[in-house]
């Protein structure tokens, strides 16, 4: 995929829904439109991560990562995938439906 294809697909899917499409709850806003909530990336114990819905734009003052939404999804996804494709089958597929 080129970087116009990819910059493309960025502007489709909004950081802020692909996130609470994974059940992401923000626990308050900190101005400018902007959200902390639970690093999904790492073990949080109290909101370390930002969301920038408008510049579409994440970063964990925990872990120290952030990105796009396209980042999130390299880093988020191993996570996930490292359990046997079965083991879950009931969750698998749903999470993503928006
Ligand atoms: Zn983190």
């Amino acid at each position: 995929m080129n970087r116009h294809a990819l910059d493309e697909l960025k502007q489709q899917i909004p950081l802020l829904k692909y996130l609470q499409a994974l059940d992401w709850q923000q626990a308050r806003p900190i101005g400018f439109g902007r959200f902390l909530g639970l690093c999904p990336l790492h073990d949080d114990h109290q909101p370390s991560f930002l969301v920038d819905p408008h510049k579409n734009l994440f970063y964990c003052y925990g872990c120290r990562r952030g990105g796009d939404v396209i980042r999130f999804a390299e880093i988020g996804s191993p996570k996930s995938s490292r359990k046997p494709a079965n083991s879950n089958p009931r969750h698998r597929g749903q999470r993503l439906a928006v």
